[in-house]
């Protein structure tokens, strides 16, 4: 995991530049609905911790987004404890490790959810439209959408790294936390 510290203010940039789709879908759903389902708020905010985000700067990053919509009360009382309970301070107190690819992919999302893999997940036309709202180049979409469509999730992954940061992943894509570590990796020389 990060051994650097990452400031939550920092995301909205992050999650342009280094976060893979599956962790950047997350980010602007929150953003954009100020609401998680469980199941995304478990995926991204294990990411998070695992990227250097500490459990203060977390909780203050989730209650002002779900404020926007509920009272600070019904936050606390209902959602503060899942990201306590990821940090492993409330509950079982275990030390969480974010998930890997392989766990995400087997992850179907429902009607409202944002967790899983968006390769697996979004249909063709949905992926292409937004990786084409990314600024990716018409034949590098065509590229990943249809590793997407064969079920190369992963290699899709890779494929978006490559375009995005003009080389590959220095390891195949199998964790979104060591796909962000290549891309600081690159961004940070
Ligand atoms: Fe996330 Fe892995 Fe899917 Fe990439 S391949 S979007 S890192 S789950």
């Amino acid at each position: 995991w990060s051994n650097t510290d990452t400031p939550v203010d920092a995301l909205d940039e992050l999650s342009k530049t280094s976060y893979p789709l599956c962790m950047r879908t997350l980010h602007e759903a929150l953003k954009s609905n100020h609401h998680l389902k469980n199941s995304g708020r478990v995926q991204y905010g294990l990411f998070l911790k695992g990227i250097g985000v500490k459990m203060d700067e977390a909780l203050q990053m989730w209650r002002t987004e779900f404020t926007k919509k509920i009272d600070a009360d019904k936050f606390d009382k209902q959602y503060a404890y899942t990201i306590k309970y990821i940090y492993g301070k409330v509950g079982s107190q275990k030390n969480y490790t974010p998930m890997g690819c392989s766990k995400i992919i087997s992850n179907i999302a429902g009607a409202g959810e944002y967790h899983g893999c968006p390769y697996r997940l979004m249909d063709s036309g949905t992926l292409k439209k937004k990786l084409t709202s990314y600024g990716l180049l018409a034949t590098d979409v065509s590229e990943i959408v249809s590793l997407a469509e064969e079920h190369h999730y992963q290699l899709a992954c890779a494929k978006c790294f490559e375009v995005t940061h003009k080389i590959p992943p220095e390891h195949p894509v199998m964790h979104p936390n060591a796909y962000y570590l290549d891309s600081r990796s690159i961004i940070d020389k």
